[in-house]
């Protein structure tokens, strides 16, 4: 049984880039509080809590002699001159991607623009985004929700990173209907997502199971799972390698395996190291 890997799959460069920030502190001797779930993913969470990382929920709860990391989605600017004011000091881990948002957010209102933004309102990257435009942005989910905007002042149009495009350039064209002035589009949707759905779809056809491992609650995990199931009906998301059942394996001559952009690398390789074990045994066993 031959073990593939979609080209793209687990931790995008943001996630990445905030645990490595996170070691760095720990590795310094801090005392690392992250506010809000660092990466939606339990194993990882439990290794970073071995490691001492414990997470908060608000700032106020910060301690002077502590360390406190803002995670990948990013804040408000008000929440993090709180936890500068709070902490020790403080590792901003907000991805790159998000940091332009919210820059951009920022430069239109304080040209006296409206900023829409196209996304979950109740998302921490929203909410983030928002605070950088307080008087200025509104934040719709899509085309649906632009008949509650006033008339718009200059707008500008911008994205949650990880939305759909069509859902963007949708809802950015019926924002036109708002207002009479010139309105600006940028598309700040990062490909990470889509990199890893086109990666699988491009696996899901030539194999005879896949693997799909990340967290249940994992939104972009799931979607995968529903990209892969479109061409491979033995499907299946798991979080660890023993959640495999080796008679799901029989029989096939290929497995594909891809992970949600939470998922870290020791847990892909268990799960990999695994699946090759299963395939040795059966093709020992079939042996004449
Ligand atoms: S999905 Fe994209 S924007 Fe979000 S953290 Fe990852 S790299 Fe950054």
């Amino acid at each position: 049984m031959e073990v593939l890997l979609a080209n793209e799959y687990g931790f995008c460069f943001g996630v990445e880039r905030a645990v490595e920030m996170v070691e760095e502190a720990i590795h310094e001797g801090d005392t690392v509080r992250a506010l809000g779930p660092l990466i939606h993913n339990e194993q990882e969470m439990q290794r970073l809590a071995h490691e001492g990382v414990t997470t908060i929920s608000e700032p106020v709860q910060i301690q002077r002699n502590e360390t406190a990391v803002i995670r990948a989605h990013g804040v408000t600017p008000e929440v993090q001159r709180e936890l500068e004011a709070k902490a020790a000091k403080v590792v901003d881990a907000t991805c790159p991607f998000v940091t332009r948002v919210q820059k951009l957010a920022a430069r239109a209102a304080a040209e006296d623009r409206h900023v829409v933004i196209i996304g979950s309102p109740d998302h921490p990257e929203m909410i983030g985004v928002h605070g950088y435009a307080p008087d200025h942005a509104f934040i719709i989910r899509d085309e649906s929700e632009v008949g509650q905007l006033p008339q718009l002042r200059r707008p500008l149009v911008v994205s949650q990173t990880t939305i759909k495009s069509k859902t963007f350039f949708d809802a950015a064209e019926a924002v036109k209907t708002k207002t009479s002035d010139e309105v600006q589009i940028i598309n700040t949707i990062c490909s990470a997502t889509r990199d890893r759905q086109d990666a699988a779809r491009a696996l899901a056809g030539m194999v005879d199971a896949f693997y799909i491992i990340g967290g249940r609650h994992s939104s972009n995990s799931v979607k995968l799972l529903g990209v892969c199931l479109e061409q491979c009906k033995k499907s299946f998301l798991i979080e660890t390698e023993a959640e495999i059942d080796p008679n799901d394996l029989i029989g096939v001559e290929r497995v594909g395996v891809t992970a949600g952009a939470s998922t870290p690398k020791w847990l892909i390789d268990n799960v990999v190291k695994h699946l090759e074990a299963i395939g040795k045994r059966m093709d020992t066993s079939l042996a004449p």
